[in-house]
């Protein structure tokens, strides 16, 4: 198997033999296959999910078809059967905040060289800055780039008794998700502290996952009359029992947990198609649900004289630009979706996370959640 990794996705399945379990394994070798093994490592063809389809979707003003890839009949089934509540309630409106990915370069120092390192990167911000920009002149040719940078020491603990120096670098990705951008600056800049710092040891650097400056807020306003007139029962009801819903997630992590697993069926199954990090989304997502240290809830519900306001706020690493893009597929998925650019994505996803979470909470506010779901189960 040496030098597997530089033989053709034909040549591999040759290799390894099995020409028939690979076919089904993998599909078969067509014109899409050699693009798809420029994207990853030792490609031998594609891996399939069934793809649903949400037929409309309103969200500020437009409205969107979305694929949906998942193994989980019953998320589809909710999407578009909350879609079609929320498209008569007028759709739901979004916000992204501008997208900020902060990167950490670490290295270790004596306490006194860990004092220096953090004074002499506070008198060379804007030089950093400039050779973090260089990385990157199609980033900046956009608008984005790096704009700040700020150091602290973390002192030696019980567990490790080294002094750690930390440079935090903040980078406006514009249309993308910017791992790999922000990746080559962090270390540009590792090799600057490596050179100008005496007694500086380097140790990694990396973007973090934290989301905090990714933030997508979304809202959709349920007047109690529509949603009656759509459930065929009370309206205020309902609400009230989804409000409570909410609450109880406030109060018990263990509930808070399944209620953004609910949230995440939505997004993951429709960025996905869409080529997105889905590992990156689900850390920061869950990161952000932890922030207070205690799991907590991305949805909140809100009782009004005549309406339910049911919000979501969590943070989105995705990408309207980048490598993922060269796959025909995430291309067309984008196109089928009409999503034209980067806010458009944000609310796309974060829409579809908004409508999930609204339709587990109503299936098991009212009938449970088996009624619909098994009855799909069974059926596969
Ligand atoms: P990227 O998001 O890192 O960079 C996109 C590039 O497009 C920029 O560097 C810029 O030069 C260019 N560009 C052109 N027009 C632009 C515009 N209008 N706005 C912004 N940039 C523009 O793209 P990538 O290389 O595809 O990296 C993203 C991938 O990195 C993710 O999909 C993920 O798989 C991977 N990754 C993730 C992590 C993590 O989350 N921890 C770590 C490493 C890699």
């Amino acid at each position: 198997m040496s030098k597997f990794y530089e033989l053709m996705p034909g040549a591999r399945r040759q290799q390894l033999g099995d020409m028939e379990l690979l076919e089904r394994l993998a599909g078969p070798i067509t014109s899409e296959t050699s693009c798809l093994d420029r994207m990853s490592e030792n490609v031998i063809g594609a891996w399939r999910l069934p793809l649903g389809v949400v037929p409309s979707l309103v969200v500020d003003g437009r409205s969107h078809r979305i694929a949906m890839a998942t193994e989980e009949p019953s998320v589809v089934a909710a999407a578009c059967r909350v879609s079609r509540l929320a498209n008569a309630c007028g759709g739901i409106t979004s916000h992204a905040d501008r997208p900020v990915t902060a990167a950490q370069i670490m290295g270790c120092a004596s306490p006194e060289c860990a004092r220096d390192a953090v004074r002499w990167i506070g008198q060379n911000v804007q030089m950093l800055l400039e050779t973090a920009n260089r990385c990157d002149p199609a980033l900046c040719a956009s608008g984005g780039g790096a704009f700040a940078l700020e150091a602290q020491i973390l002192e030696p603990a019980p567990d490790w008794p080294e002094t750690f120096v930390v440079a935090k670098l903040f980078v406006h990705t514009s249309d993308a998700m910017g791992a790999n951008a922000v990746n080559t600056m962090a270390e540009a800049l590792q090799g600057e502290l490596s050179r100008s710092l005496s007694g500086y040891v380097p140790g990694m650097a990396i973007l973090t996952n934290d989301g905090a400056g990714r933030m997508v807020h979304a809202h959709l306003s349920i007047p109690y009359a529509q949603f009656g007139a759509f459930a065929h029962c009370e309206g205020r009801d309902i609400a009230v029992r989804i409000a409570r819903a909410c609450a109880f997630a406030q109060r018990s992590p263990e509930r808070a947990v399944t209620h953004n697993k609910g949230i995440l069926n939505g997004i993951i199954a429709a960025a996905l198609p869409l080529g997105q990090d889905t590992r990156a989304l689900s850390a920061s997502i869950l990161h952000e649900a932890h922030r207070t240290g205690a799991h907590k809830p991305l949805t909140c519900a809100e009782l009004r004289e005549d309406s339910l306001e049911f919000a979501i706020h969590l943070p989105l690493p995705a990408g309207f630009v980048g490598g993922f893009k060269k796959n025909p597929s995430v291309a067309a998925a984008f196109a089928f979706d009409g999503i034209t650019s980067y806010d458009e994505l944000c609310a796309l996803l974060s829409a579809i996370g908004l409508i999930q979470n609204l339709g587990a909470l109503w299936a098991l506010v009212t009938e449970g959640i088996q009624a619909g779901h098994m009855r799909l189960h069974v059926r596969k």
